[in-house]
């Protein structure tokens, strides 16, 4: 797990950096090999070729293959690993597992749940989506070398990305160059270890950004409290979307707090928007107004018309002229008195 931190310095995040900057392992240990290897069966569960026990360099050997690969995030343990015969796991090599035609089932969902426990991000893509475009997202999400960023986010703001050159991790060129390009100067750079120092809002978007980048974010501090999901970012078995959809193995994620700051120049030009329309309305309800006046006249003569004749006269008619009158008039010059119709 992540530890929390209130507060982080450069030497700080160095030295949290020291324990965790050594060789990756790859390899399962021994006996996680020999329990999966014990329990083979008589054929590959990918090409259904009976195993040939008996040339240990033939192609029909059983032969110990991940479900995850190790160099991609898996697990070092017994879950992540399978037997399938030799041609099928050289065919297969480091590619997902997804790639491989006809996959049985029980190996794709043994996939998936080794994934959830895998430091591995998970291919923001809905559930829709075919196996081939799945596929294909797979191979251009792996298509480079991971590489380990080590990341920091204090309570305090203070927020840091480094990127070791020590054990394996130089390779990728791109990533530096991402990282250059996100994140500005360096804050400490020497032959091992470079460091970008990030305010908070910079360090939420720049560790997601190399999250999608496919980049083995290693968290070595977090936030005691965790805003949205967002904050999540150590929780490197999933993606953005994935937090999103709140579907990370039990973990509730809060949704978006989208609390955006207004900055003066957006706050200034709310405020004129709304004195516009304000203008624009007084505006409206003075002409409106005219015009019930107009219509509140005509219905009253036509009223007084009639009654001089000794007709009693389209009351109902003019009493909506009046109101509609008389609710204009309290619109623009504030509330008045209901005069009677009869007055
Ligand atoms: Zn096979």
């Amino acid at each position: 797990m992540v530890p929390v931190a209130a507060s982080m310095s450069l030497a700080q995040f160095q030295s949290a950096i020291a324990p965790l900057d050594v060789r990756r392992r790859l390899c399962p240990p021994k006996y996680a090999r020999r329990k999966r290897l014990a329990h083979a069966g008589s054929r590959c569960p990918l090409c259904s070729i009976a195993y040939d026990p008996t040339t240990s360099n033939g192609p029909n050997f059983p032969s110990l293959a991940s479900l995850v690969h190790t160099s991609l995030g898996g697990p070092l343990t017994v879950d992540n690993l399978f037997v399938c015969c030799r041609r099928c796991q050289q065919v297969r090599a480091s590619t997902d597992l997804l790639t491989v035609p006809n996959l049985p089932a029980d190996l794709a969902a043994q996939r998936h749940a080794v994934l959830l426990l895998a430091q591995n991000h998970l291919a923001p893509l809905p559930p829709s989506t075919t196996l081939a475009a799945y596929r294909s997202a797979l191979a251009q999400r792996h298509a480079l070398p991971r590489s380990r960023v080590y990341a920091a986010q204090a309570d305090d703001g203070s927020c840091y990305v480094g990127v070791s050159s020590r054990y394996g991790d130089t390779q990728s060129k791109g990533l530096a160059r991402l990282l250059a390009q996100v994140a500005g100067t360096p804050l400490n750079k020497s032959p091992r270890l470079t460091v970008y120092r990030l305010e908070d809002d910079a360090f939420r978007r720049v560790v997601w950004q190399l999250i999608e980048a496919n980049a083995w974010v290693v968290g070595v501090g977090r936030r005691s409290r965790l805003r949205d999901f967002q904050d999540y970012w150590w929780l490197t078995s999933a993606s953005v979307g994935e937090l999103r959809l709140r579907k990370v193995a039990g973990v509730q994620v809060p949704l978006n707090a989208s609390r955006r700051e207004v900055g003066p120049r957006a706050m200034r030009q709310r405020k004129l928007v709304a004195e516009r329309r304000a203008k624009a309305q007084a505006k409206a309800d003075v002409l409106f107004l005219k015009q019930a006046e107009v219509d509140f006249d005509q219905a009253m003569g036509r009223l007084r018309d009639q009654q001089a004749m000794g007709l009693p006269g389209e009351l109902e008619e003019t009493r909506y002229y009046v109101n509609r009158y008389w609710a204009a008039y309290s619109k623009v010059h504030g509330q008045a008195a209901m005069p009677s119709l009869n007055q």
